[in-house]
């Protein structure tokens, strides 16, 4: 049994499989991550919840060397672009920090990232890099 992070973060679909779920204003078309009832760019409050691609584009990133107990440092924070305009910020993992390019193609993964307290499967989101596409 997998719980999520948060309840209105993701969608499971038919497959089991989960997904980001973002908000779409029917008014303008902007996207948002994580979900609201209203537009932040034309404040309309006609939205309606969306499935977020996997896929994007890292924008920047960041080495954190100082945290909680909770978060083994180093770790690497990574914001990435998705296709739908949303900037997103998650954790990056299975890459070393030297591997890391602004630009590189990754992956928003749904997955777990803990266990909590009753031990389930606590779902969460983070970073992989995505295997470079041949170029023809
Ligand atoms: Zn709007």
């Amino acid at each position: 049994m997998a719980v999520p992070l948060r309840p209105w973060l993701f969608q499971i679909d038919a497959q089991g499989a989960w997904h980001l779920v973002g908000t779409r204003c029917r008014a303008c078309g902007a996207h948002f991550f994580p979900r609201r009832a209203v537009c932040a760019r034309c404040l309309g409050a006609d939205v309606e919840a969306v499935r977020l691609s996997a896929e994007g584009i890292l924008y920047t990133y960041t080495v954190v060397h100082q945290s909680t107990p909770e978060f083994p440092t180093p770790y690497i924070l990574g914001y990435v672009d998705l296709p739908e305009g949303v900037r997103l910020l998650a954790p990056m993992v299975g890459v070393e920090a030297d591997q890391v390019r602004i630009g590189m193609p990754v992956r928003v993964v749904v997955e777990p990232v803990r266990t909590d307290p009753e031990g389930r499967a606590v779902m969460g989101y983070r970073l992989h890099r995505l295997a470079e596409v041949p170029h023809g």
